[in-house]
Formats: C-alpha cells, sequence, structure tokens
C-alpha cells in the first residue's frame, strides 16, 4: 500500500477532501488522524494527519525500516532521550525538544541528516555519527542512459525518434542495444540489420553537435556462455550488453558458469538483468552472485541497474556490494518506447538505495569520458 502523511491543525478537513478525491472508490477506514482508502486501480492508501509541531518526528517515524528506527531509537537513550514518532523527549521531565524538520532531528542526535532511501540500519547510523554519509547520485547528475530497443527489433520507435527525445530530456549521449538474433521471438538483429542500424545511426551522429548516440548490441549469452555473434563482428560496435533470455532453468553452478564465460568475452562491456527476476511474478534464476560480483570487480565489468518497474535487476542490497567492491553500476531504462525512457527514475533509485555517488555510475561520465571507457 501507499502511505501518505500530512501535517494540519484541522485533520478533518483534509481527510474530507482526500476521501472524496475523483480517483478514490471507497473509504475502507476513518479515524481522527487516519483514513484508509482504496484507489481505482485497486492500490490502498492511508492518510495520516498530524500536527506541524509532530510532523518531522512522524515523518521519520514512518520513513524508516523498523530495524533504522530500533536503533534510532537506542541512539536517543543513550543521550538520556526518549524518541517516537510524536517527539523526542527528555527523559525526566518529558520535555519535548523542540524541531522544525528532519534534518533538527538528526542534528539533535549528533549526526548529518540520512536520505531516506538509506533508513534500513546498514550502516547508514553509524556513519551519520561520523559525517561519513556518501553524497548519493541525482538525476541532474546523469548525462546519458543506454540500453534502447528501437523498432529494429521489438521496440515501438525509430532511433531518430528515441534519440530526440532522449536529447530533449537533456541527455548527452545514449546507447542502443536492439536484441540479439538468437532472440528470434523478439525479432532479434541479424548481421545485415546491424549493419544498417550502424549506417543510420552514423548518419544521425554526423548532424548532431551537443549529442552522440553509441552502437551496441543486449547479446543474448548463449546456454555455453558464448555471445550471439562472432568476436570479429561484435568489433564494429562501442559496446555490449550480454543478457540471459533463455534456458532459465540450469542448475546455480551452470549458470554462474555461463555468465561468467560471457564475462571473459572482451567485447562484453556490461551485464543486463542479472539475475532474470520479473517482480511479483517469476523469481530469478539460480546464480552465484558473489562470483559475479567477484569476477566483475577483477574483469572491470559493468554491471547494470535495470531500471524497468518490473525488474530493479540488480537488487539495490547487492547495488551497495557491488558499490564497495568498486564495480560500475549502469542504470538503464531499456526502453522499448518513448514513456519507457521514464524508467531510468527508479534506476537512480535503486542506485541511491544502494550507497551509490556520482563516481560509481557510468551515466555520470561526459562524452569524452564515456567514448574513452568504452574504447578501452
Ligand atoms: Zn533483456
Ligand atoms: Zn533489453
Amino acid at each position: 500500500d501507499i502511505d501518505v502523511l500530512a501535517s494540519s491543525e484541522d485533520a478533518e478537513k483534509v481527510m474530507d477532501h482526500f476521501s472524496t478525491l475523483p480517483t478514490v472508490v471507497d473509504v475502507t477506514g476513518k479515524g481522527h488522524t487516519k483514513t484508509s482508502v482504496r484507489l481505482k486501480g485497486g492500490i490502498a492508501v492511508d492518510l495520516r494527519v498530524v500536527s506541524p509541531e509532530q510532523y518531522p518526528y512522524a515523518l521519520h517515524h514512518f520513513t524508516g525500516s523498523k530495524e533504522h528506527n530500533t536503533k534510532m531509537r537506542h541512539i536517543a537513550k543513550s543521550m538520556g532521550l526518549k524518541m517516537n514518532e510524536y517527539g523526542l523527549f527528555s527523559d525526566e521531565g518529558n520535555e519535548n525538544i523542540p524541531c522544525s524538520s528532519e534534518e533538527d532531528l538528526f542534528k539533535a542526535l549528533g549526526m548529518t541528516y540520512i536520505p531516506p532511501e538509506l533508513r534500513e540500519d546498514m550502516g547508514e547510523i553509524e556513519a551519520a555519527l561520523e559525517n561519513k554519509l556518501p553524497k548519493l547520485v541525482e538525476s541532474k547528475d546523469m548525462l546519458g542512459i543506454f540500453h534502447f530497443h528501437s523498432h529494429y527489433s521489438d521496440g515501438s520507435n525509430s532511433i531518430a525518434e528515441l534519440a530526440e527525445e532522449v536529447k530533449r530530456q537533456g541527455y548527452r549521449y545514449m546507447g542502443m542495444a536492439d536484441h540479439s538474433r538468437s532472440a528470434y521471438y523478439a525479432r532479434g538483429l541479424k548481421e545485415e540489420d546491424i549493419l544498417r542500424q550502424i549506417e543510420e545511426i552514423d548518419e544521425l551522429n554526423s548532424k548532431y553537435k551537443d549529442f552522440h548516440i553509441f552502437k551496441g548490441i543486449e547479446s543474448d549469452i548463449l546456454t555455453d556462455g558464448s555471445l550471439d555473434y562472432s568476436n570479429d563482428f561484435l568489433k564494429n560496435l562501442d559496446f555490449v550488453i550480454a543478457s540471459v533470455h533463455s534456458q532459465f532453468r540450469m542448475d546455480k553452478e551452470s549458470m554462474t558458469k555461463r555468465i561468467s564465460t560471457a564475462m571473459d568475452n572482451p567485447h562484453t562491456t556490461m551485464l543486463g538483468h542479472i539475475t532474470g527476476r520479473l517482480l511479483l511474478s517469476r523469481d530469478g534464476y539460480e546464480v552465484d552472485l558473489d562470483k559475479i560480483l567477484g569476477k566483475a570487480a577483477q574483469k572491470g565489468t559493468v554491471l547494470e541497474i535495470n531500471a524497468n518497474p518490473h525488474r530493479l535487476d540488480l537488487d539495490w542490497r547487492w547495488v551497495k556490494k557491488a558499490k564497495e567492491m568498486g564495480i560500475r553500476i549502469m542504470i538503464n531504462p531499456d526502453a522499448h518506447s518513448l514513456s519507457e525512457i521514464a524508467y531510468t527514475s527508479f534506476g537512480i533509485a535503486m542506485a541511491r538505495k544502494g550507497w551509490c555517488e556520482k563516481k560509481d555510475v557510468l551515466n555520470c561520465l561526459d562524452i569524452d569520458a564515456i567514448k574513452k571507457f568504452l574504447h578501452n
């Protein structure tokens, strides 16, 4: 469900307005400070209204995980304070320590502001106490995006249409990556299609001043770990995203070996949707991610955060590990249409949740640096 927190002196009025919004089909509960509704699409939403004085404490309380909140209460207690969703109190007098924002609340506990994404008790409290929190990547840091499907394979738009829209959104470069020939169900590209696409991209690039389209492919990783074209042919491209799209039912060892073999190919730039999970419908295949991450760190393989909301693959917990191992991350929309370019923001959210800073994310390189990176 979705939880919404609001602050007002007049909770009734806010809740009345909320429960009569046109998208609300059913009011499932109503109290003095909380209203529960169901929306047209079936999603449940709880609205809680607190006083402006209580808002920072309540916001913090409802944002973090249980583990984060428990540790925060321990820290407060060690300072002789008591903390809950209603306030921060001195133990004896029950006197409220006034905080007008979450920033004030963290400050009162001797730490720097912890962004909501990090509130999981995964080291963020210790880091905040030592003023060592990462400066998380932001959408304004993103200079380019990769992993697009055009109507050459199963996308809905031409390369020119995709490029125009990506450019319009302020990016400086993009990377085409249609499906490879083994993905016949997605109209994967034969070698002659790729050559035709390369010509088309060269033609477009010759017209752009401040924009560049990189030439790539999303190559299937075949069962023996080889890519879908010869190494000699792959030389024509700027980059390769290697992905598993078939034969998911392999035992863990074989699947790990399959992906690991693909990483040995000098043309593999990055791994696409590394576990193959589809949220709420399909678990990822069996794969030893510790081994894959170890190999990525050793070989310099980039790991994708596939930003499609059905995937969000690599999971943010593994993103955090990858970051700690010095592995470069790339946030890819895997867009099959113009509207799916917006998926990028979900990927940024996952990168932030995995503690990524600008330096960890390949999309933040400027055009010269990314060119150099791809051709090394
Ligand atoms: Zn794919
Ligand atoms: Zn794709």
